[in-house]
């Protein structure tokens, strides 16, 4: 689970289940555990007016540098290895 954060106030806007490595570049609806965000139409704003994201549908497309991420990605379905 990770938190993304406005990068402007560092208010906490998501708590999301990130799978995969990488940036985030998409937050899919399904994974988002907690949304503090404003809806705006198809915007996603920080309370600020920071715009961090544009709704699509099944997901947001999030804007590069206009927000933070925080904590570790899943780690769920990952083996253990076995003698
Ligand atoms: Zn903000």
């Amino acid at each position: 689970m990770v938190t993304i954060k406005c990068s402007v106030c560092r208010r906490k806007l998501f708590r999301y289940h990130k799978v995969g490595k990488g940036k985030i570049l998409r937050l899919y609806k399904e994974r988002i555990e907690a949304d503090y965000s404003i809806h705006r139409g198809n915007e996603i704003l920080c309370p600020c007016g920071n715009i961090v994201g544009i709704d699509v549908g099944p997901w947001i497309k999030m804007k590069g540098g206009h927000f933070t991420v925080s904590g570790a990605r899943e780690r769920g379905f990952k083996e253990k290895k076995r003698r």
